[in-house]
């Protein structure tokens, strides 16, 4: 496994204002951008040498696009100085729209970055105003029509359903927009109250309510139908793909236990058995980075038994499932041996499946994929 490329992920702590449903790590003090480029590229170079190569970069947040040009060149000029980045990376960059030109995009060409991820998250206002969003659906609509313009022919889109007053049609409706822009990567995820969020207050206060399950399941199977009707691979819980060259290559190292380094505030690393995080505070992150140390918050080291049920987790919830021999060789367990009866009940139920030598969630195992996962 150590011998695959890892990954590399930069938290751009930044948001102009915080939509109502996020419990991300952001804050609003964009006066500290200038500050925080400083210190981020201080902590590229403390990993200088501790990494073989990165085959993919992931630029996400927070709010990314809210850096100048200027900003990211000065990031990617020191991440290419310090780290070693395989000449065919994929390069992501999320991006709000509403903060975008084309100018903006053809500059972020000409740094390499080659894939965009759009936070569009609806294309009806009245949603986009609920969900606290600072951007209009026309402005999302302008972003993607730029970024193809500006020449990025890998493009994601990400929406969100589930919302308090979003009919399944008007679901379908979003679903049939994003299609027609034909984006190379679509991710779909369900809304979920966070505890902390404005949105989670309204419910408390019942003001809102949450979507039954048998409802839940509705938005579920009309995404993955529309989906797989429109020619996408569904390939992950909320992930899918126009081809298999279009699945986030980064984000497939977060599922596969592969390793990833992840760099600014609140963002967390994975090495073989260890797993370590940042400080969530850029005050902490700018302090420590000022006194030569790292913004290293804590870590954990995963026994054997923690890696194998994370990986069993994590793959779980993926099209392809579990790879059984690579599973035996990596985690010594032969899994239709040792979970035999649970595994038997779950393909009864057609929940699971076994298709060329994988262990794979059906369309229905995926709806309930967090379930499966306790096998
Ligand atoms: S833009 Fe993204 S990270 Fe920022 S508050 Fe909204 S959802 Fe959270």
């Amino acid at each position: 496994m150590q011998n695959e490329k890892a990954g590399l992920y930069i938290h751009i702590p930044f948001c102009q204002s915080k939509c109502a449903y996020c419990n991300f790590y952001s804050i609003k003090s964009v006066n500290l951008i200038p500050q925080f480029v400083a210190a981020l590229i201080k902590e590229i170079k403390l990993y200088q040498r501790q990494f073989d190569a990165f085959d993919t970069i992931y630029i996400g947040g927070g709010t990314p696009s809210l850096l100048s040009y200027g900003q990211l060149a000065e990031i990617i000029a020191a991440i290419n100085k310090f780290l070693k980045i395989d000449g065919k990376a994929e390069v992501t960059l999320e991006v709000n729209p509403g903060d975008v030109s084309i100018e903006y995009f053809k500059a972020l060409r000409s740094l390499g970055i080659n894939r965009l991820n759009i936070g569009v998250q609806s294309f009806d206002n009245r949603l986009l105003k609920f969900l606290g969003r600072r951007h209009n659906a026309a402005q999302a609509r302008q972003s993607i029509g730029d970024a193809r313009k500006a020449g990025f022919n890998n493009l994601g889109i990400d929406l969100i359903y589930g919302i308090y007053g979003q009919s399944i049609n008007l679901w379908k409706k979003t679903l049939a927009e994003a299609i027609y822009f034909r984006p190379e990567h679509l991710s779909c995820y369900q809304l979920t109250l966070e505890t902390s969020t404005p949105l989670y207050k309204k419910y408390r206060e019942k003001k809102i309510e949450e979507p039954s399950e048998n409802r839940q399941r509705k938005y579920f199977f009309t995404t993955a139908e529309e989906l797989e009707k429109a020619n996408y691979i569904y390939y992950e819980i909320s992930n899918f793909a126009r081809g298999n060259n279009f699945k986030s290559k980064h984000n497939m190292k977060y599922w596969s236990h592969t390793p990833y380094l992840g760099l600014g505030p609140a963002a967390h690393s994975f090495w073989e058995n260890r797993r370590w995080w940042n400080t969530a505070s850029v005050k902490t992150y700018l302090v420590k980075i000022e006194q030569g140390k790292t913004p290293v918050e804590s870590e954990e080291i995963l026994s054997a038994g923690q890696l194998k049920l994370e990986a069993l987790f994590l793959a779980l919830r993926t099209k392809d499932g579990i790879d059984l021999k690579l599973y035996q060789k990596r985690y010594g367990s032969n899994l239709l041996k040792d979970k035999k009866e649970v595994i038997e009940s779950l393909t009864e139920n057609k929940l699971l499946e076994i298709k060329n030598g994988h262990l794979r969630p059906t369309l229905a195992g995926m709806a309930v994929a967090d379930s499966l996962a306790l096998i």
